[in-house]
């Protein structure tokens, strides 16, 4: 199921740009739907990972729901088909407009964050005669493990509502007359290759479920957010996660009550193997210890090693020699941090070869940025 790059395609397309595989991205879709299927489990594609149209179109196509976190992606998934009943709205910073173009698009839930936030979405919503579903956004003080994760969970962070404040809020909510609370959220971090921090995450819901139950509330929608991670390493080995095994441990650890359901956001998972960022080579400069590979994609294309020291695997795609070679894989912005790779083994590359940047497809294209004028990368698809 390795990608296969249609070189011809490739010649007529001003580089650097993305690649999106839509046959793998489908076969994606396809698994998470094989393993979710019988259950009482619904997939929000996380739309910051990638809110290209075609993909979105392609998602909406798989009967996935969308989780947004800006106006700006809720007329997106709009824009691209997807039923208001399907779209969710985290964020910690809504504005009132923001929040109004959600109210008067009649969404499925407001993943909620703070009381202020509650406040405002209860008096807009009072404003247009209407009633708020809201979840809220608990840290539940999951560690994802090690410093290489994106943790979001733990109680020291910007993100949601700390657990201790939960009865408070819960209070507040039941006195607001247009906010009508149906669920719990979470959301631990990102890119968790092992499972156990959502076993962990599980038992803490369970144990969370009885208070609020106590407390008189029931719940129908139990969010347990995204983070799944993909091989960065091994594209062509694990172009699809094993959903199966992610999906199982939900399965067998949630204690789901009477009609709950269980909503996922996941993002990185779902696009990051079916994209890739190809760009071509400008020149390979031989210094006096290193050789460097200058590419024509830069930071400004794909910022993740820069920003995250992220590493994607480096591919030359239209190099005939058997040769190799190391060298740094660079890019052309007047910034240090501009770099692919250090000591990439590659076969030999000389001027004009194409170059693919695997495992692009989630915070990818969406980071592009105009930095230094240069424009932003234009996008190619499989079929
Ligand atoms: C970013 C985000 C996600 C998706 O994260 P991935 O690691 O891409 O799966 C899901 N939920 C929320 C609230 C997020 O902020």
């Amino acid at each position: 199921m390795a990608v296969k790059f249609p070189l011809d395609k490739f010649n007529e397309v001003q580089t650097p740009f993305y690649y999106y595989d839509i046959e793998l991205l489908e076969d994606t879709l396809n698994n998470i739907n094989d393993c979710t299927k019988g259950l009482p489990f619904h997939v929000h594609y996380a739309v910051k990972a990638n809110a290209n149209d075609r993909i979105l179109r392609t998602i909406n196509a798989a009967g996935l729901g969308i989780d947004c976190v800006s106006g700006g992606e809720v007329a997106a998934a709009i824009n691209a088909g997807f039923d208001s009943k399907k779209i969710v709205f985290a964020g910690v910073g809504k504005t009132d407009r923001e929040i109004s173009l959600a109210l008067d698009a009649n969404i499925l839930c407001f993943n909620v964050e703070s009381i202020p936030e509650l406040e405002a979405i209860n008096e807009l919503a009072q404003q247009k005669g209407k009633i708020a579903d809201v979840a809220f956004r608990i840290n539940p003080n999951v560690d994802a493990h090690t410093h290489k994760y994106i943790t979001t969970g733990l109680s020291e962070n910007k993100f949601g509502i700390n657990l201790e404040q939960l009865p408070d809020v819960l209070k507040l909510a039941s006195t607001l007359k247009n906010i009508n609370v149906v669920g719990l959220h979470f959301h631990i971090g990102s890119q968790i290759t092992i499972l156990e921090p959502f076993k962990v995450l599980c038992d803490k819901i369970n144990a969370l479920q009885k208070e609020v139950n106590e407390m008189g509330f029931k719940l129908k929608i139990i969010n347990v957010g995204g983070g799944l991670g993909v091989d960065y390493e091994n594209p062509d080995k694990n172009p699809i996660p094993d959903f199966k095994s992610y999906f199982d441990i939900f399965k067998n650890n949630l204690i789901l009550q009477e009609g709950q359901e269980v909503h996922f956001e996941l993002g990185r998972a779902i696009v990051a193997q079916c994209g890739s960022l190809i760009t071509q080579v400008t020149y390979v400069k031989k210094g006096t210890a290193k050789q460097f590979v200058i590419t024509d994609a830069g930071m400004t294309d794909l910022i993740r090693p820069a920003l995250y020291q992220a590493h994607h695997n480096i591919e030359n795609i239209t190099a005939t020699t058997e040769t190799t070679e190391i060298y740094d894989v660079v890019g052309p912005i007047c910034e240090s941090s501009d770099c692919f790779g250090e000591n990439e083994t590659l076969p030999t590359t000389k001027r004009g070869d194409l170059l693919a940047l695997r495992t692009a497809g989630a915070y990818g294209e969406i980071m592009a940025s105009r930095y230094n004028l240069r424009d932003l990368p234009t996008a190619v698809y499989s079929k």
